[in-house]
Formats: structure tokens, C-alpha cells, sequence
């Protein structure tokens, strides 16, 4: 009987390694650091899609595929799944900064840094003054942009404007 008792207690031990490893793999997948806990989910993984973060002021809207919190920090996270690249893109960095920007403005503190999931690498991207700076100039910018008056399309792709959410509203359009 003690021996069946023994197999009972090695085959729980050996099902929760493989929970524990099971999870740590997941979690190490979708690039979030270690202590760090799930606020906020946009991804299959966790099922569960929140609603768009909004900062009036900016006039921006998004969602993060994650924000976690980390040492009392609130921290976007952004996962490309298929992209590899040895360095952020920049789009990808102005993305997480916009995203810092809707997070200052619905939890009360702007994060020091994002954290980019690439296939094979997680870069963490310090959100600087500077950064910021450089996403409010381009916001404004594309402000300005959308009521010119003498706008013109920069390209002859018909498969673009088919696929763009613009198309009604675009009197260019191929
Ligand atoms: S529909 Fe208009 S806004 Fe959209 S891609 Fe084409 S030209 Fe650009």
C-alpha cells in the first residue's frame, strides 16, 4: 500500500514539473519578465480581448498585446510572433511609445520602458523624453496632414487602397 501511495505521490510531483515547465515556456513565448503580472491582455493565449485604451488629448486609441506590471510599474509589451530582426524596428518602437503615451493617460504614470517580442529575441525599449517627443511631433504632423486640403497619393498600388480602411472616405483611391 505504501508503495502505491509512493507511485501516487511521484506521478503528482511529476504532472506539476510539467505544469510548471509548461507555463514558464508560455510565458518565456510571449516575452514577459519574470514577477511580472498580467494587467491587461490582447492575445489568443489568454483568450480574453479588452477594450481599446483611449488618450483624448492625443486623439489615440490602441491595444497593447500586453501591459504587465513590474516592480510597481506599468509596462507595455508588444509580440511580433513572425518578425526577426537583429535590432527594434522603428515602427515598432514608435508603436510602444504610443502606447506609453495611452498608458500615462489611463493609469496615471508613463512606463521607462516596452518590451518588443520578436520571434527570436525580446528587445526592451527605453521610452525617453526624446522619444516621446519625437512621436507627439509625428502625431501632430499626421493632424495637420489629415485636414490639408491639397493631399496626394504617394504610390500606384490598386492592392493597397483595396485593403485600406480609408477607402471610402479617400477621393484617390485605385
Ligand atoms: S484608398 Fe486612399 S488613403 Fe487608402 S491607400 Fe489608397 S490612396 Fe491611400
Amino acid at each position: 500500500m505504501a508503495g502505491f501511495f509512493a507511485i501516487l505521490f511521484l506521478l503528482a510531483i511529476i504532472t506539476a514539473l510539467a505544469l510548471f515547465l509548461s507555463a514558464r515556456k508560455q510565458r518565456a513565448q510571449t516575452g514577459l519578465p519574470y514577477g511580472a503580472r498580467i494587467v491587461y491582455a490582447d492575445t489568443g493565449a489568454w483568450q480574453k480581448v479588452e477594450r481599446p485604451l483611449f488618450a483624448r488629448r492625443y486623439g489615440l486609441t490602441g491595444k497593447p498585446d500586453y501591459i504587465v506590471e513590474e516592480r510597481g510599474a506599468t509596462i507595455p509589451v508588444e509580440v511580433k510572433p513572425n518578425r526577426v530582426a537583429p535590432a527594434p524596428r522603428e515602427s515598432d518602437i514608435l508603436q510602444l511609445a504610443a502606447y506609453a503615451l495611452l498608458i500615462e493617460e489611463n493609469f496615471g504614470a508613463a512606463p521607462e520602458y516596452g518590451l518588443l517580442k520578436y520571434r527570436d529575441a525580446v528587445f526592451q525599449v527605453e521610452l525617453t523624453n526624446e522619444l516621446r517627443a519625437r512621436l507627439l511631433g509625428i502625431i501632430a504632423a499626421m493632424c495637420r496632414d489629415l485636414s490639408a486640403r491639397d493631399v496626394a497619393r504617394s504610390h500606384d498600388d490598386a492592392r493597397r487602397c483595396r485593403a485600406c480602411g480609408y477607402r471610402g472616405a479617400c477621393g484617390q483611391a485605385l
